[in-house]
């Protein structure tokens, strides 16, 4: 059994509730322990303009908005994890793709529509998960 670190849960505090509570199942089933980092939950357009700048996202933040950027509640639609195996954090892809189960599998079981950034095709994300908002497309 699994638990999140208290930086975890404070990288947490302003995503939407339906994607922490994906995520909080999701630690229950995951065969591999899994954190939040820092900038994994809501950013600020300078924080997604730095990341945008250090080659760590494909959206600049501004004509191009991030999940990770507050929507009209204020909260990010969006959550970035690590896998956390021998500890430490492992951004290995078959440590992710556990992870990604659990999530995948978790979101199933609580009707909360998800997509894994595993699947984008221009810019493959693994550690990215979105709330699926209107209708699917295979773009990041
Ligand atoms: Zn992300």
């Amino acid at each position: 059994m699994f638990y999140f670190s208290e930086a975890s849960i404070k990288h947490m505090e302003n995503i939407e509730f339906d994607l922490k509570q994906v995520a909080y199942r999701a630690l229950t089933l995951s065969k591999v322990d899994f954190g939040i980092p820092s900038t994994g939950g809501l950013r600020t357009e300078e924080q997604q303009k730095l990341l945008f700048s250090e080659d760590k996202t494909s959206v600049n933040g501004i004509s191009n908005r991030s999940k990770h950027q507050a929507n009209s509640n204020g909260k990010s639609e969006a959550i970035d994890v690590y896998a956390y195996v021998d500890g430490k954090a492992s951004w290995d892809h078959y440590h992710l793709l556990q992870v990604a189960t659990a999530f995948l599998q978790a979101a199933n079981e609580l009707g909360v529509k998800l997509k894994w950034g595993g699947l984008f095709h221009s810019y493959i994300d693994m550690p990215h998960f979105e709330l699926l908002t209107g209708e699917w497309k295979w773009q990041g």
